[in-house]
């Protein structure tokens, strides 16, 4: 049984999708306006370790997740950098897929773009008129009227009293306290330079929200089971969303809505607007691999705020040197005679349960993220002792397979294979050709000299093997 904190009833719930094993999954994309930020990805993380537990439950998924390709900001930036809209925002596209892919994080099933979904906005706002609750302003902008929907704040307390009914909004982001009609075409205006799309309210483009209900209804059905974000989508983004659907549909958006606490800097939430952000190229860029940063974003519960650092960065290494070396002595260990199948078993199967309980409890990485370590520690204690080999030292890799597809941090990245200078190579081979001699002084000597270099010699079956101390 899985159980989600479902932001619409503020209660962690159990999980029941729609279609018995099957699950609509939609995940708010990323504003290609820029390259996203290492806080987007964990949004990002979050959203690849629920599709992920899911698979591991065995459910089959359907992930959309859109890309806002034309909205206030991207518009805004191609204009300052004098580029048309599409090949401003193509550029961040594929710097995006490019990110995901450093990441390991799943593809989603489809991309829409917002601007290739114009026709089925235009259909939205269309139902919306037809039931009286758009209506187009002296601006010539199409508004949804929250005054004529009364369950709008079905996420997000508000207060209905000094709700500032008629007031309208016009911009994509706003706060609780701005409460207002929210615009769901927006009138083509000079600034708007030539963006725009012809629709029955005359030329302009869709808000921001509208983008998101038109393209998750089109591929998940005009009710699914999930639907993610950030929780600064919650208010406006998400409750517009529900408000546009629900009332241009007649029925139930969504039935799980999940959402994950900020990436913070020193206190304060990781954004763009802030400054005070590193995108995954400035990190990549100081030395740190893809999966380090990975492991980084994914090992806080979702709802918890996490805090980035790099000290952080630099546990992360020695959490996955310590994986790394377990795994490569249990390969080693796979080549002798089988011994030791009933001293793991145990630790096996309370691993295996661990792992899945703290993944089905809200995503509670850090409980499986504790079995993965009680099974690294029961591991080591058993090969050292020379009682983990043959076929159960290949059963305990696999179950470490297993958890890496959720995971995904038992490969090493390429980049993380290091460079070892031309002269330390020389000296470990004169370190090679004296133990081959049976000089062992010498051979003392180098592995000394090497060690007052910053390196680390381990003999393994397959040769040298080297480390940076
Ligand atoms: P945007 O490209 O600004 O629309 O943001 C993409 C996703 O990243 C949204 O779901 C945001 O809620 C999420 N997000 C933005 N900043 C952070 C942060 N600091 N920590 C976690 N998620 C964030
Ligand atoms: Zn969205």
């Amino acid at each position: 049984m899985l159980s989600f904190y479902n932001s619409l009833s503020h209660l962690v719930e159990e999980f029941k999708p729609l279609v018995e094993g099957k699950v609509g999954l939609y995940t708010c994309g990323p504003t290609v306006y820029n390259f996203a930020h290492i806080g987007n990805f964990r949004c990002y993380m979050f959203e690849d370790l629920l599709k992920r537990t899911l698979l591991y439950f065995g459910y089959k998924v359907k992930h959309v997740m859109n890309l806002t390709d034309v909205d206030d900001k991207t518009i805004r930036g191609s204009q300052a950098a004098g580029i048309p809209l599409n090949t401003y925002t193509r550029k961040y596209k594929d710097a995006f897929f490019a990110d995901i892919k450093t990441l390991r994080i799943l593809p989603a099933n489809v991309y829409p773009a917002a601007t290739e979904t114009i026709p089925e906005m235009i259909a939205l706002i269309e139902k919306l008129f037809e039931k009286g609750i758009a209506y187009q302003a002296d601006d010539k902008s199409v508004y949804f009227s929250i005054a004529k929907w009364p369950s709008y704040g079905q996420l997000q307390k508000i207060d209905r009293e000094n709700m500032r009914a008629g007031v309208r909004i016009k911009m994509d982001e706003y706060a609780k306290d701005a409460v207002a009609d929210f615009a769901l075409w927006k009138a083509w205006d000079e600034a708007d330079g030539d963006v725009k799309w012809d629709s029955p309210w005359g030329p302009g483009r869709p808000g921001w929200h509208i983008e998101c209900s038109a393209m998750s209804s089109k591929y998940l059905g005009k009710t699914f089971d999930i639907h993610c974000g950030g929780s600064d989508n919650l208010f406006p983004h998400h409750e517009d969303e529900i408000a546009q659907s629900e009332a241009a549909n007649g029925c139930k958006f969504v039935n799980y809505w999940l959402h994950c606490a900020h990436l913070m800097v020193d206190g304060t939430k990781m954004s763009k607007s802030l400054g005070n952000f590193y995108t995954l190229r400035d990190i990549l860029e100081k030395g740190y691999s893809g999966r380090e940063i990975r492991w980084v974003l994914l090992s806080a519960q979702y709802r918890q705020s996490l805090n980035f650092s790099f000290k952080a960065l630099e546990d992360a290494r020695l959490a996955l040197a310590r994986l790394d070396a377990v795994l490569q002595r249990l390969q080693e260990a796979t080549k002798s005679p089988d011994a030791g199948a009933d001293d793991i078993a145990p630790a096996l199967a309370k691993a295996e349960t661990q792992f899945a309980d703290g993944l089905a409890d809200d995503l509670n990485i850090s409980v499986s993220i504790a079995a993965l370590f009680d099974l690294i520690r029961e591991s080591n204690r058993l090969l050292d002792a020379a009682q983990l080999a043959g076929k159960p030292a290949q059963t305990t890799l696999d179950l470490f397979h297993k958890f890496d597809s959720v995971l995904a941090v038992c490969t090493p990245d390429p980049s993380e294979k290091q460079d070892v200078p031309e002269e330390i190579q020389q000296l470990a081979e004169q370190r090679q050709a004296a133990r081959k001699a049976k000089d062992w002084a010498r051979a003392d000597a180098i592995r000394q000299e090497l060690d007052a270099k910053g390196w680390v010699i381990e003999d393994t079956p397959k040769g040298p093997h080297f480390k940076r101390k």
